[in-house]
């Protein structure tokens, strides 16, 4: 999709710190990390939200939560545990158009979260 940066990430286009790759996803550092590790895993075909990428079936879901947790193991956070967190739509904060889980790790995390 035109105007989409992550499309534009996903076509290499656009710079980022990729950290992991799949057949039908990618995974690359937030810019503006939240946590020691931040990570955004895409699927690399655009879609917008969630509700989009439950929809796509065929897997892809279940390949982007498998890489979210590929990421944690890499980044030696999933044994003291990690969050994985889709914002979906603009109460909850979402500000990019294509849907991207974040995987975030490594210090202590607070519920409800803000
Ligand atoms: P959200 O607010 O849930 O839509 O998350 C979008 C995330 O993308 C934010 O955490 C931003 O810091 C991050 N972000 C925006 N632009 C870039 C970029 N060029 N490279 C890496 N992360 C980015
Ligand atoms: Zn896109």
């Amino acid at each position: 999709m035109s105007d989409c940066l992550f499309c534009s990430i996903a076509a290499g286009e656009t710079a980022a710190m990729r950290v992991l790759e799949s057949p039908r996803t990618i995974a690359f550092r937030d810019n503006s990390p939240q946590a020691p590790t931040h990570v955004l895993v895409i699927p690399k075909d655009h879609y917008a939200d969630l509700a989009e990428l439950a929809g796509a079936g065929a897997g892809l879901l279940e390949e982007v939560a498998a890489q979210a947790h590929q990421i944690a193991v890499a980044a030696g956070v999933d044994q003291a545990g990690y969050r994985v967190v889709f914002n979906t739509g603009p109460q909850a904060g979402q500000t990019v158009q294509h849907v991207h889980a974040h995987v975030l790790g490594g210090r202590v995390m607070t519920w409800p979260p803000g």
